[in-house]
């Protein structure tokens, strides 16, 4: 189907790549050019963020996108948020082609779609832009507080991977704590800095290490912290390896060279395959997987979407039952006799098969 409106061609690729719909649309008038993917409306409005990067073609976006959103179908089902996934992509370099014209005309595309995709900030995009966007449309999460968003969802993410590597704790030690325990984070953004605060607060020993020499050398100033080059930080001997920084750390070549227990961070996409969830159990490593670790940030921007609006004490009660989230993961893992991540994909298909039945799909 192919429709136009507000100075842009939109096109929706109904059942393209496994999602529900791909909508593509493009404004000459700004340079606009933008993918939304909506994988699953199963358990709500598709919710996921806007990514503002350069691609080689438009094919490209859109198989991007759409495997993003499907991610996002997962994270959703998983932590127990009644969204659906969904994702956008802003075809360009955010650097030279931002303008307040081409948000404002990616805000229309957003708005045509009606409610059926809502938007928050990725990579690439800002908290600045989304509250352009909120000028035109509702259908945007994540604005500034007093805009009535939920602000920076960083905190929110840092605190769900504090309260996932305590059930890690109480699996492997006993008991859900982290005193005395080594972490490494690696990668000390806006995620790391604020677990590792968390950690020594409740008594870890910390080594952390970043790309970032002056920022990883000023916080393990203030923490206490040991810090380790970035190349070494996989092999340090420790209870946990927290990764808060790039996807795909564990591979066939990381995994033997691992000095820690357990994995447990904020990163997306953390293993390079589906078979190194199989390699690291066979290591005798216990993985949290990503997607439910580090969902803190999105049940806190769909707390945007209950009745009576967003409440800060209510987003943080609902963050800190990931905790509860990995213990079920793990006991999934045990009946079925599959790794964790397998199980949170199965945690994630069961609400999913289940919201469908109920539906009568
Ligand atoms: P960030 O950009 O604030 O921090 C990333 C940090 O990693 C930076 O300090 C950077 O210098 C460092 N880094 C980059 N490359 C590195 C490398 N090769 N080795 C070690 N350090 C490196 O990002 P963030 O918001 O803290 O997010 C961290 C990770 O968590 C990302 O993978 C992100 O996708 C994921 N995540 C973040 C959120 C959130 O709410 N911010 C939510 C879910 C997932």
């Amino acid at each position: 189907m192919t429709g136009r409106g507000g100075g842009f061609e939109l096109l929706d690729i109904a059942g393209a790549h496994g999602c529900e719909a791909v909508h593509l649309a493009a404004d000459p008038a700004t340079g606009m050019r933008a993918v939304v993917a909506v994988h699953s409306t199963v358990l709500g409005p598709g919710l996921g963020g806007t990514r503002f990067q350069a691609y080689p073609d438009e094919a490209m976006a859109v198989l991007d996108v759409c495997r993003l959103a499907r991610g996002m179908t997962y994270k959703h089902a998983a932590c127990g948020n009644d969204q659906g996934g969904g994702k956008a992509v802003l075809i360009g370099d955010p650097a030279t082609m931002r303008t307040e014209a081409l948000i404002e005309a990616y805000a229309r595309f957003v708005d045509r779609l009606g409610g059926v995709y809502l938007t928050a900030e990725d990579v690439g995009t800002t908290q600045a832009d989304m509250d352009l966007i909120r000028r035109v449309t509702p259908y945007v999460t994540g604005t500034s507080l007093e805009l009535g968003g939920s602000g920076d969802p960083s905190p929110a993410t840092a605190w769900g991977v504090r309260w996932a590597m305590a059930a890690v704790a109480e699996r492997l030690w006993g008991a859900p704590s982290l005193a005395g325990r080594h972490v490494v984070v690696l990668g000390v953004g806006k995620v790391g800095s604020a677990l590792a605060r968390h950690l020594r607060d409740e008594g870890a020993r910390l080594t952390l290490s970043d790309v970032r020499p002056d920022v990883v050398g000023a916080l393990a100033a203030e923490l206490g912290a040991d810090v380790v080059e970035v190349a070494d930080a996989v092999e340090v001997d420790c209870d946990v390896l927290s990764p808060c920084a790039l996807g795909a750390l564990l591979d066939e070549r990381s995994i033997p060279r691992l000095g820690c227990a357990a994995v447990c961070g904020a990163a997306n996409n953390q293993l390079a395959t589906d078979d190194d969830g199989a390699r690291l159990a066979e290591a005798g490593i216990l993985y949290a997987p990503d997607y439910v670790v580090n969902a803190g940030g999105v049940v806190n921007i769909a707390e945007e979407q209950a009745p009576g609006g967003y409440d800060p004490d209510r987003a943080r009660a609902r963050v800190e039952r990931i905790g509860d989230t990995v213990r079920r993961v793990f006991a999934l893992a045990d009946g079925h006799g599959i790794v964790p991540a397998a199980a949170a994909d199965r945690l994630a298909e069961d609400r999913l098969a289940a919201a469908q039945a109920g539906q009568g799909r």
